[in-house]
C-alpha cells in the first residue's frame, strides 16, 4: 500500500506555477511507497496468476534492488486476453453499444484518477525507471493526463462525410474502430507512451491488450486498478506484463488482434512489422529510433540553443528516442557554444531520483549501460575529442553515467551514426546552411530535428528542407497532446497523438445507398 506523506494539491499548484503567489512554491515529494499491490496480469478487470506459474523481478536502477515480483504474462495468457478483449469488442457488447459521449466521460474520469494518484504514480514511474522525481511528476504524469483529457474530448467527435458521388447514390463514409489492440511500450517512458496508445485506441471505441517492457511493468499496472474503479466495462482495457520474444512476440503475431502499436528500437520494430505482416496482416504503427539532428546559427541566441540542446540530450540520461544526439553549431560560434556546453554539462545534478533536486538519474540496467560505455570508447578510439566526462558518475556506484560532451566528430564515426540511448552529446562545426542540411539528412533515421536562429526566414527554408517528422524552432522536446508524432525513414510508421492518430484506429466503411431519384 502507498502511504502519501507528501505535498497537498494546492502545494503542487504553487509549483506548477498557477500565477497566485502564496509565498514560495512548495515542491511535491515522493510517497513513502510500502507495498506494491498491483503485480499480476489484469485481464476482464480482474487480477490472475500467469497461467504457467511465472513470475519476474522488477529493480530499482538507482539502487539495483528488487522493488517487487510481477506475473510474468506469455503466450497463454496473451491468448486469454486476447479472447477477453474480443469479447469487449464484440457488436451489441457494452462497450461498442455506449454512446461515444459516455466513452469520453469514462476517460476523463480515468484521467481524474490518474490525477488523484499523480503523486503515488510519479514515485512509483521513478522507482522503476531512476528518472528524477519532478520529472515523472511534472513531465510524464502532466503528459499522460493531458493525453487522456484531450482523446476524451475526441470521442464523440469521430465521424465521416457525405461524399458527392457519380449516378444516382448516396455514399457516405462512417469511422468505426478498427478492434483489438495490441500495444507495447517502452521502458524510457513507460506510463507517458501506454497513455499515447490506450487514450485514441478507447476514444475510437476500440478495446486492448497492453505489453509494458518487463523493466518497467509497475504504473501500467496501476492504470489496470484504475481503469477497473472508472467503471470500463471488463475486457475493453487488458495489461500483460512480459518479455518481448515471448508476450510481445505474441501480440505482433495473434490472429485475434486487429492492429499493434510500438515504441522501441528500431531491429524490433522490423521483427514486429514482419510477424504482424506474416500472421494476418494486422495494422502496424511504429515510433522507433532517432539519430536527432539540431542546427545552430550563429545569429541565434546562443544561450538559449545551448539550454535547450543539453536537454536534448541529457533529459532522462539521454534515454529518448528524441534524444539531440548530433549538434551541427555555425563555425563562427562553435567554441562559444562549445564552451558554454560543457560549462552546462559540468553542473547537472546526478544523484538519488528520489531526490527532488536530481536532475540526472541512473541508466536502465547493466546491459544499456555497457551499450552506452562501449559506444563513449568507440568514440575516444576513432579520434573525437571527449570535452568532459565519458564515464562512471557518483564513484562508480550503480547505473549512473557522467554527462558527456564529444567535438571534433566526424560524421562516419560511430557516436555519429549510431543510436547511443545514453547521455551523449556530439558537437559538429558547419559553414554553410546546406552544409548542415545535408549533413543533417544523412541517417538511417528521421524522427526529429531543431534549428536555432533568430531569422524567421531560415528556420522556415530549413525546417521544409529536414527530413524529419517533427522539427522544432528554438526549443526542443516540445511535445503536446494536440500535435503528431512520428518518424519519417527508419524512425517509424504512422503518427501518434493529435487528430493524426485517429487514423490509427478506425477503419473507413463507406456505405453507398442506391435512390431510386437523384438527389
Ligand atoms: P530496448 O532494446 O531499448 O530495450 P526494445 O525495442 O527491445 O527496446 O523494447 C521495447 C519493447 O519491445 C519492450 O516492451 C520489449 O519487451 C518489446 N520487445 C522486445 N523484443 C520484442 C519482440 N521480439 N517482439 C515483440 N516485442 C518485443
Amino acid at each position: 500500500m502507498a502511504q502519501i506523506n507528501g505535498a497537498t494539491e494546492n502545494g503542487l499548484s504553487g509549483a506548477a506555477g498557477t500565477g497566485v503567489s502564496r509565498g514560495p512554491p512548495v515542491l511535491p515529494q515522493p510517497v513513502r511507497v510500502q507495498e506494491i499491490l498491483n503485480t499480476k496480469i489484469f485481464i476482464n478487470n480482474e487480477w490472475h496468476t500467469s497461467i504457467k506459474g511465472k513470475t519476474f523481478p522488477t529493480f530499482n536502477p538507482a539502487t539495483g534492488a528488487k522493488i517487487c515480483d510481477v506475473q510474468e504474462a506469455d503466450k497463454a495468457d496473451i491468448d486469454k486476453a486476447v479472447s477477453a478483449a474480443r469479447a469487449a469488442a464484440q457488436r451489441g457488447s457494452p462497450w461498442r453499444r455506449m454512446d461515444a459521449s459516455s466513452r469520453g466521460r469514462m476517460l476523463t474520469r480515468l484521467a481524474d484518477l490518474v490525477e488523484r494518484d499523480r503523486t503515488m504514480l510519479a514515485t512509483l514511474e521513478t522507482m522503476d525507471t531512476g528518472k528524477p522525481f519532478l520529472q515523472s511528476f511534472f513531465i510524464d504524469l502532466d503528459g499522460s493526463i493531458k493525453t487522456l483529457r484531450y482523446y476524451a474530448g475526441w470521442a464523440d467527435k469521430i465521424h465521416g462525410k457525405s461524399l458527392p458521388v457519380d449516378e444516382s447514390v448516396l455514399c457516405f463514409t462512417k469511422h468505426e474502430p478498427v478492434g483489438v489492440c495490441g500495444a507495447i511500450i517502452p521502458w524510457n517512458f513507460p506510463l507517458l507512451m501506454f497513455m499515447w496508445k490506450l487514450a485514441p485506441a478507447l476514444s475510437c471505441g476500440n478495446t486492448v491488450v497492453i505489453k509494458p517492457a518487463e523493466q518497467t511493468p509497475l504504473t501500467a499496472l496501476h492504470i489496470g486498478a484504475l481503469v477497473k474503479e472508472a467503471g470500463f466495462p471488463p475486457g475493453v482495457v487488458n495489461i500483460v506484463p512480459g518479455f518481448g520474444p515471448s508476450a510481445g512476440a505474441a501480440i505482433a503475431g495473434h490472429m485475434g488482434i486487429d492492429k499493434v502499436a510500438f515504441t522501441g528500437s528500431t531491429q524490433v520494430g522490423q521483427l514486429i512489422k514482419a510477424t504482424a505482416a506474416s500472421s494476418n496482416l494486422k495494422r502496424v504503427s511504429l515510433e522507433l529510433g532517432g539519430k536527432n539532428p539540431c542546427i545552430v546559427f550563429a545569429d541565434a541566441d546562443l544561450q538559449l540553443a545551448v539550454e535547450e540542446t543539453q536537454k536534448g540530450s541529457f533529459y532522462n540520461a539521454g534515454q529518448c528516442c528524441t534524444a539531440a544526439s548530433r549538434i551541427f553549431v555555425e563555425e563562427s560560434v562553435y567554441e562559444e557554444f562549445v564552451r558554454l556546453s560543457v560549462e552546462s554539462a559540468k553542473s547537472i545534478v546526478i544523484g538519488d531520483p528520489l531526490d527532488p533536486r536530481t536532475t540526472h538519474g541512473p541508466q536502465i540496467d547493466r546491459k544499456q549501460y555497457d551499450k552506452i560505455v562501449a559506444l563513449i570508447e568507440s568514440g575516444k578510439k576513432e579520434g573525437a575529442r571527449l570535452e568532459c566526462g565519458g564515464g562512471a558518475a557518483l564513484d562508480g556506484t550503480g547505473l549512473f553515467l557522467q554527462p558527456t560532451v564529444f567535438t571534433g566528430v566526424q560524421d562516419h564515426m560511430r557516436i555519429a551514426t549510431e543510436e547511443i540511448f545514453g547521455p551523449v552529446q556530439c558537437i559538429f562545426s558547419f559553414k554553410s546552411q546546406q552544409e548542415a542540411v545535408e549533413r543533417a539528412n544523412s541517417s538511417e533515421y528521421g524522427l526529429v530535428s531543431a534549428v536555432f536562429t533568430r531569422s524567421m526566414d531560415r528556420a522556415l527554408t530549413v525546417s521544409a528542407a529536414l527530413e524529419t517528422g517533427t522539427v522544432w524552432v528554438n526549443c526542443y522536446n516540445a511535445l503536446h497532446a494536440q500535435a503528431p508524432f512520428g518518424g519519417y525513414k527508419m524512425s517509424g510508421n504512422g503518427r501518434e497523438l493529435g487528430e493524426y492518430a485517429l487514423a490509427e484506429y478506425t477503419e473507413v466503411k463507406a456505405v453507398t445507398i442506391k435512390l431510386s431519384e437523384t438527389l
